[in-house]
């Protein structure tokens, strides 16, 4: 499948329309943002490893029973997609406090969460993706009461699969941030599973491995990436 016209490019990743209307190609690029794009870099490599570890994620959901909008890798920093109507909604789910509400709710680092805890942000950056409830979401018709049901239980779903996977290497999956659209009326996750969008912690040591290492500028980012897929099973080998 070939790239024919750019459709989009957010702040990561770039996506191209192709021959079949119904599939996209998404790029997964070296450009790094923390802050809602406040803080911008290219780290190199970050493409491949994040393309590799998503499509490896991915598979692994969709085994599950989740659908996904992940077709096939095709090629090193790029994978085949379903085309979907994404609902602007990032839904949160924490297994253990780090990040946002940490400071949202005065509350310490590295507290492990019984049962998880779920959240909504609008995707907005100028906003800051603000947090919102469902009646937000209902009332600015960002979604409807049945997207929000689907989007809730798949989310824990895909928790449950991503915690035992991580287990299974040693590591602790904090939280993650996932996002849903519809194709033909069908949910779909989409969007990606990467270190980007999650937090990842060694089991033993709690040694941060994901983004956070971006975010304040712990170093090794890369380096960290590939740890954490190598530790669950990803190649990272042509
Ligand atoms: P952002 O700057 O919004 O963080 P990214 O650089 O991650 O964006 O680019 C991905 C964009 O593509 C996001 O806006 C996301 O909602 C959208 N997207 C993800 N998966 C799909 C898909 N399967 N079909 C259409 N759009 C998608
Ligand atoms: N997250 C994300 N994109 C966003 C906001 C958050 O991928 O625009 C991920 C983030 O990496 C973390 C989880 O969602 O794994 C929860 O993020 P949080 O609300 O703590 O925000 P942060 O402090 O990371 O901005």
């Amino acid at each position: 499948m070939k790239k024919i016209e750019l459709l989009s490019s957010g702040k990561a990743k770039s996506l191209y329309t192709t021959e079949n209307s119904d599939q996209l190609i998404m790029e997964y690029r070296d450009d790094t943002s923390a802050f809602d794009g406040k803080k911008i870099e290219k780290l190199a490599g970050k493409g491949t490893v994040n393309n590799r570890f998503n499509a490896h994620v991915m598979q692994q959901i969709e085994k599950s029973g989740i659908p996904t909008h992940f077709i096939d890798e095709v090629s090193e920093n790029e994978s085949l997609v379903r085309k979907l109507e994404m609902v602007p909604i990032e839904c949160v789910v924490r297994n253990i406090t780090a990040g946002s509400i940490c400071k949202r709710l005065g509350l310490e680092e590295g507290m492990e969460l019984n049962p998880p805890t779920f959240e909504f942000f609008y995707k907005d950056d100028e906003l800051g993706d603000p947090m919102v409830n469902e009646f937000h979401i209902i009332s600015f018709n960002w979604g409807t009461e049945e997207d929000i049901e689907e989007m809730r239980e798949l989310t824990f779903k895909v928790n449950d699969v991503l915690k035992k996977m991580f287990a299974d290497g040693g590591l602790l999956l904090v939280d993650f941030k996932l996002e849903f659209g519809r194709q033909d009326g069908k949910m779909y996750l989409g969007d990606e599973m990467t270190p980007d969008g999650c937090r990842v912690w060694d089991a033993e040591t709690r040694k941060k491995l994901d983004k956070d290492r971006f975010r304040q500028g712990l170093g090794d980012v890369i380096e960290s990436y590939q740890e954490i897929a190598s530790r669950i099973g990803v190649s990272l080998e042509n």
